[in-house]
């Protein structure tokens, strides 16, 4: 079930007969039944945990009203459903009693949350009221939208001690062309002007961002702004895609394509620029104690956390086992003894 299966469900059923069923993005009842369960309402919030006991996602909606020229999401997830205020803090609840301390909230576009429903965006105001939940240690908030970001949301992630100061805001490029044809909504100077913003308001905020190399029509001369615009953020955390042509959506019939070869020599290219800085970020760090949560024992090494990195997209820390204790699931103090380019080495404090 998801993504594939709702868009693709007929050609699928064709091509791997075998399968026994096909569910879309919304039959959560449909594969319930269907595998011979029932479904009660009442325990719509209760979850059983496809991630480590210490840590879940929360999704705060379903769907997306933007209009990005590459995504298909809302073709597939359909229009923004904000989901209610109340329901979604009963799950937080919940996944608090249940052991969770780190909950990451997510959703396709979370600073639009409650515009369908309220009227008005309620993201900072659903922030602080979770923020109280006292079991979790960490709150981190994921897919924060760049045009119309709420900018008091900075001052709630100030304003909570176990909020991380933490933001992953999608900028995709920089160039005002490529913004413009990607209908992003933002140009260069504000998206430069929201990120002068979250670091003034947050000084030690660590920020995560993704491009897109390779839109239709981004020149020689738009990807070196990129390169540039990079360099200039020194973005702590980076994610990379090369442009992939999604049938039904507006970019789908643009003509001007850059050659696959072009589009990873591209990515190649930036992701050394990235590799760079996050090696020098990470040097800065020697001899540094941090916070960091377990998330699990692998080898030699057990593999943790800083609150500036998310579950399986950022960096970790690699703390050597050496005889001491440690419970995956739980924080620890660690003093930084070495680094690479993304990821940690630690001792146990
Ligand atoms: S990229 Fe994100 S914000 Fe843009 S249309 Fe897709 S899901 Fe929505």
């Amino acid at each position: 079930m998801g993504c594939l299966s709702e868009r693709y469900k007929d050609q699928l059923k064709t091509d791997i007969p075998e399968v026994d069923a096909f569910f879309g993005v919304n039959d959560l009842e449909k594969i319930i039944r269907h595998i011979g369960g029932n479904w009660f309402h009442d325990l719509e919030n209760e979850r059983k945990l496809s991630t480590p006991p210490h840590y879940a996602y929360l999704k705060i909606a379903e769907g997306c009203d933007r209009k990005c020229a590459f995504c298909a999401i809302p073709l597939i997830r359909g229009k923004h459903v904000s989901r209610p205020f109340h329901e979604v803090v009963k799950e937080a609840e919940i996944l608090a009693n249940t052991g969770v301390k780190e909950i990451n909230i997510i959703s396709q576009d979370t600073t639009y949350y409650g515009l369908d429903l309220y009227k008005k965006r309620r993201l900072p105001e659903l922030l602080s009221t979770i923020a109280q939940i006292k079991e979790f240690e960490w709150i981190r908030l994921h897919y924060t939208y760049p045009d119309g970001f709420p900018t008091e949301l900075l001052q709630v992630i100030n304003n909570y001690p176990n909020i991380c100061k933490y933001i992953d805001i999608p900028l995709q490029h920089i160039n005002d062309r490529i913004l413009k044809s990607m209908h992003r909504g933002v140009n260069s100077g504000q998206t430069r002007e929201i990120l002068d913003n979250i670091r003034k308001t947050i000084p030690d905020v660590a920020i995560r961002t993704t491009f897109i190399v390779g839109f239709p029509g981004e020149t020689e001369k738009a990807f070196r702004e990129l390169k540039q615009f990079v360099e200039e953020s020194q973005f702590d955390r980076l994610g990379l895609f090369t442009y992939s042509h999604e049938e039904g959506t507006s970019a789908f019939k643009l003509r001007n394509t850059v050659p696959e070869k072009i589009k990873a020599e591209r990515a190649e290219e930036l992701m050394t620029i990235q590799e760079a800085i996050s090696r020098k970020l990470n040097a800065k760090k020697l001899g540094a104690i941090l916070k960091v949560i377990v998330d699990r024992k692998e080898g030699e090494y057990y593999i943790a956390r800083t609150a500036a990195d998310s579950p399986d997209v950022d960096n970790e820390v690699l703390i050597r086992k050496n005889g001491r204790k440690i419970n995956p699931g739980s924080f620890y103090q660690v003093r930084v003894t070495g680094i690479d380019s993304f990821d940690l080495y630690a001792e146990l404090q």
